[in-house]
């Protein structure tokens, strides 16, 4: 058994991000597991670029309000006790609604080892006129 203290809390690097997200890690598996839960906060208004996990994601929000969107449907309010299921390599985005934070847990995959993509697969940011849009 291990007891992991509490370490410093990670900010998202701006490449990935917009808006002050922090991160800490939860999980990270030892083969044969590959999985990874981190929990992140978004203040209001920040969310993650556009973006896909090649095993998909499962996220759980913990608190507040937020907004995703996979591309090509709709921006939808996403709210503390929902689950979000993302499949495979579907290109969406997360964060905080306008006014409100938004804590949620995300679990992933690492690809498996003979599949070399990142996870996850970073695209754009999400312009302010996309976030915009949402309203
Ligand atoms: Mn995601």
């Amino acid at each position: 058994m291990d007891i992991i203290q509490k370490q410093p809390t990670a900010k998202g690097p701006a490449e990935w991000f917009t808006g002050d997200v922090w991160m800490d890690p939860i999980a990270r598996g030892e083969e044969p597991s590959r999985v990874r839960v981190n929990a992140v906060r978004f203040t209001p208004a920040a969310r993650t670029a556009w973006h896909a996990h090649p095993v998909g994601q499962t996220l759980y929000v913990t608190e507040g309000r937020g907004l995703i969107q996979a591309a090509g449907g709709e921006v939808t309010e996403i709210r503390a006790g929902d689950i979000i299921r993302t499949p495979a390599d579907e290109w969406h985005w997360h964060g905080a609604a306008p006014d409100h934070f938004m804590s949620h847990l995300s679990i992933t995959e690492a690809a498996a080892p003979a599949d070399h993509r990142q996870e996850p697969t970073w695209g754009d940011h999400v312009t302010d006129a996309e976030y915009v849009a949402s309203q």
